[in-house]
């Protein structure tokens, strides 16, 4: 009976008092930090409660009609982004789940480690893209890639707001700021997307990295 009643109490406090980022009781807001529970309720939220997530956080994106584009090709619940609190030069289009990964990886990666290393935040994010009909690696059978869904992304580089240029291209792997700083945005990376790839990865990925949430958790 005493245990019982503990436990109720246990619960109760936990719904009434436990933080927002470890409530599951409370809408999803991507202006904290990634945590598990964080991370579950994005999962099982369903796209609606996703995209409230981010106009909660001041997001601004445009909501894209659902398309087929042939076999494996075309997108379901995208929407673009053109400018959060850093520009994405001419706008990326992507599912929810990519877009709540980036707002996060944007907050609590980019900028701090930005601010530590320049003392100077991102600007804008250079990129190949998102969406593209083709298969992985670009091979001509094989499974699809998840750009062919819009689930993935490409990002080649950063501007900071001082005006120096990082690239992937040029500064991966260098004992510099910049190569030290790609390696940690890219490591942290780990922790908003499913998929995370970069140039130790192989060649075709010298020149950016890689994210996306198709379910197959690697970080290279
Ligand atoms: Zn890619």
């Amino acid at each position: 009976m005493l245990k019982g009643s503990s436990t109720l109490l246990a619960i109760y406090l936990y719904f009434a008092y436990a933080p927002d980022h470890y409530n599951l009781a409370r809408p999803l807001d991507l202006r904290h930090p990634p945590t598990f529970v964080n991370d579950l309720k994005l999962r099982l939220g369903g796209d609606e409660r996703c995209y409230q997530a981010l106009a909660r956080a001041g997001i601004e994106l445009e909501r894209l009609p659902d398309e087929s584009k042939g076999p494996g090709c075309g997108f379901e619940g995208v929407a673009r982004l053109d400018q959060s609190i850093i520009t994405w030069g001419q706008g990326i289009t992507l599912k929810c789940q990519m877009l709540a990964g980036i707002a996060w990886w944007e907050r609590h990666t980019l900028q701090p480690i930005a601010q530590e290393l320049f003392g100077s935040p991102v600007q804008r994010v250079r990129h190949f893209g998102t969406y593209a009909c083709r298969n992985v690696n670009n091979d001509s059978d094989g499974r699809r890639s998840e750009h062919a869904t819009a689930n993935a992304v490409d990002v080649a580089g950063f501007v900071l707001a001082d005006g120096k240029e990082i690239s992937v291209v040029a500064d991966w792997g260098e004992a510099s700021p910049e190569g030290r700083f790609l390696e940690r945005v890219h490591d942290r990376a780990c922790d908003h997307f499913d998929t995370v790839l970069g140039p130790d990865y192989n060649e075709l990925h010298r020149d950016h990295f890689h994210f996306d949430n198709g379910g197959y958790e690697t970080c290279q």
